[in-house]
């Protein structure tokens, strides 16, 4: 489902948040107290989900308010990844019981769950799954493979590896994934600490008729979202032979399909723009991005024709 056919209205959120409860820097109370005071709609909490810091899924209920919500999640390390690492993927929508994993510290240990492992038992639970970082973690697209008829999503934007390490993307691992027909969606958010700036810099706007967490999560899960760092997306229609997108003013608006196939369209304040399919003829699936003239982007989930 595209977020444009799905009805309500679209909602603000960070999917993606750390806590002095594991390695943040400040409390709970005061992280959802900023995104709150900065218009943000909602925020998933998810601290690391390690043995150290108890395995923690944060009561953020307290600090809901009328027109602020949260969804309980973490973000869960288990098994090892080829280059040696631990896995980290979010999972966004825990309940609060969510058995701990063998995760004493951020290492890989005999005996734990592998990451396709724990991230299934959250998929089960009722969580929203992303694939964590790609870039940063060093990701092989073995490792994103072992994941893909599992979690939700890759994460394309991590706001935090962008400012930290300049390691933000997640595109290159989605994009190669997609062309082998497996069916994710993407996000982009910040995976705040505090700890430097890398905060209010990468959410999603979430389509549903509640700021409500069932609401939200049903939405996400079934992809009525779409990515941002600034823009809007209003719209997007696909037709077999067109792209019709609305948006905020955009100084590009860009279409990417399978393999090599891209159009790009560029003028100055477009808020509309129409672009031929011819070169995706080859390309089951699209996706849209925006560009302001800030070079700020917003990203459409893949559109599968
Ligand atoms: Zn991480
Ligand atoms: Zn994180």
């Amino acid at each position: 489902m595209t977020p444009w056919e799905a009805p309500g209205r679209f909602w603000r959120g960070n999917l993606h948040t750390h806590s002095d409860v594991s390695d943040g820097a400040l409390p709970p109370e005061e992280v959802c107290r900023r995104y709150r005071d900065e218009g943000y709609d909602f925020l998933a909490l998810t601290d690391h989900f390690v043995g150290a810091f108890g395995y923690p899924i944060v009561d953020t209920v307290p600090f809901r308010t009328n027109r602020f919500t949260t969804i309980l999640g973490a973000e869960l390390h288990s098994g090892v990844m080829a280059n040696g690492e631990l896995w980290h993927i979010l999972a966004v929508g825990l309940p609060p019981d969510f058995a701990p994993s063998h995760t004493p510290e951020f290492r890989p240990v005999a005996g734990q769950e592998s990451g396709p492992e724990i991230a299934r038992r959250a998929v089960e639970a009722g969580a929203y799954v992303a694939i964590a970082h790609p870039q940063w973690s060093g990701l092989t697209l073995d490792d994103a493979r072992s994941l893909a008829g599992i979690a939700h999503a890759v994460e394309t934007y991590n706001h935090g590896c962008a400012t930290g390490c300049d390691r933000p993307d997640g595109f290159h691992v989605l994009d190669l994934l997609l062309s082998e027909g497996h069916r994710l969606n993407l996000c982009a958010t910040d995976d705040a600490h505090f700890t430097e700036p890398d905060h209010f810099g990468g959410w999603v706007m979430v389509k549903a008729e509640a700021n409500e967490p069932g609401a939200l999560l049903a939405a996400l899960k079934a992809g009525a979202y779409y990515s941002s760092q600034g823009p809007e997306i209003r719209r997007i229609e696909v037709t077999d032979e067109v792209v019709r997108v609305e948006c905020s003013a955009a100084a590009s608006i860009i279409v990417s399909g399978h393999g090599t196939s891209s159009k790009g369209l560029h003028g100055q304040s477009m808020t509309r723009g129409e672009m031929p399919l011819e070169r995706f003829a080859g390309s089951p699936w699209l996706r849209v991005t925006v560009v302001d003239r800030a070079g700020k982007r917003a990203w459409s989930n893949p559109i599968w024709r």
